[in-house]
């Protein structure tokens, strides 16, 4: 068996197959698709000490680094369940069952999309899912913020103190988020919130240009001439394949304790699919780090 067998291959994963390989024990990495959101990313200027990279760029550096140690990378394998008998044992989807000792579970998470036409076509060309990664790249320009639940109206807040203008576009007759934070967005003067209206198309032509909605109650459809669509309705993580074998909250998310440490003893977890409310690269990295060294002393107690 591995000594800590890590589901998941993007910075969190990566992070905590290096610390557990410098602990001198057995390691071994499988990721569905190596590097994860991290690949899907254009520029990223908040990787600290590194002014601005690309996420190729970043994902082939995180494999040069885990290459440099004894680790098995298992790339495009695909884990579909969790059990613990005498080892915490991962099965693939491909049949195969791998046993270890301690596991890390980093298996991330994934925007939900509005699926609508232009928004594939602009992804980081206008349509971006991430106010604290790509908002400065919006400065006085006009972008739309679409969902009003507390990622949304954080989001428009955010934006607003960086951008020209924002509209808030929200489905429902109600925002949803939270009064002390629609009290907030109301009284910023750079901001108009409309409600109980459907987004139809982000148009453009290399890049955002507009998006058309439809005012749900009298039927009417409405164009906006703007720069950038940040989406957010909502992130889901990558943990259904756990069923309940380790304490999930209501997003679905894993629950960790300071050591990142799940509710199955021997199994930790860490990044974006855990309840750490930021999700971020350099704070994926942070909790991987973390969760390693808990794997670590989890083994040195319970050799
Ligand atoms: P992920 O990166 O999601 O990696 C998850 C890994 O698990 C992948 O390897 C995936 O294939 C694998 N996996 C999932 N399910 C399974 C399974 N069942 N079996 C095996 N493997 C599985 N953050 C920043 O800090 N700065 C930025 O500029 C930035 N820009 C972003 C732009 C975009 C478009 C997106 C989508 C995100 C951006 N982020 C940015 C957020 C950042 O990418 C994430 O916070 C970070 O990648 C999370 O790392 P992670 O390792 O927890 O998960």
């Amino acid at each position: 068996p591995y000594d800590v067998l890590i589901i998941g291959g993007g910075p969190a994963g990566v992070s905590a197959a290096i610390y557990a390989a410098r602990k001198g024990i057995r390691t071994g990495i499988v990721a569905e698709r190596f590097g994860g959101q991290v690949m899907d990313t254009l520029g990223i200027e908040n990787f600290i000490s590194v002014k601005h990279t690309e996420g190729p760029k970043l994902v082939a550096s995180l494999e040069e680094h885990v290459r440099d140690y004894d680790i098995d990378v298992m790339k495009s394998q695909n884990a579909k369940g969790l059990q613990k008998n005498q080892f915490i044992e991962v099965e693939l989807e491909n049949g195969a069952i791998l046993k270890s000792k301690a596991a890390i579970i980093s298996t991330g998470a994934r925007w939900r999309k509005l699926g609508i036409p232009g928004e594939d076509k602009f992804k980081n060309k206008g349509v971006a899912y991430c106010p604290h990664c790509d908002g400065p790249m919006f400065q006085g320009k006009d972008v739309a913020v679409i969902g009003g639940g507390n990622s949304g109206v954080e989001a428009a807040i955010d934006l607003a103190g960086i951008v020209k203008h924002v509209t808030v576009l929200e489905f429902m007759p109600e925002l949803k988020a939270d009064e002390v934070l629609q009290k907030r967005l109301y009284s910023l003067p750079n901001v108009t919130v409309l409600k109980n209206v459907e987004s139809k198309e982000i148009t453009g032509a290399d890049k955002v240009e507009g998006i058309t909605y439809t005012d749900r109650e009298r039927k009417e459809t409405h164009h906006l001439e703007l720069a950038g669509v940040f989406v957010q309705i909502g992130l889901i993580p990558n943990t259904d394949w756990l069923a309940d074998t380790v304490e999930r909250n209501s997003f679905g998310e894993i629950v960790v304790d300071r050591h990142g440490a799940t509710s199955l003893a021997g199994v930790f977890a860490a990044g974006d699919c855990t309840h750490s409310p930021y999700k971020q690269i350099i704070i994926s990295m942070g909790t991987g780090a973390t969760a390693a060294l808990g794997a670590f002393d989890y083994l040195i107690r319970n050799e």
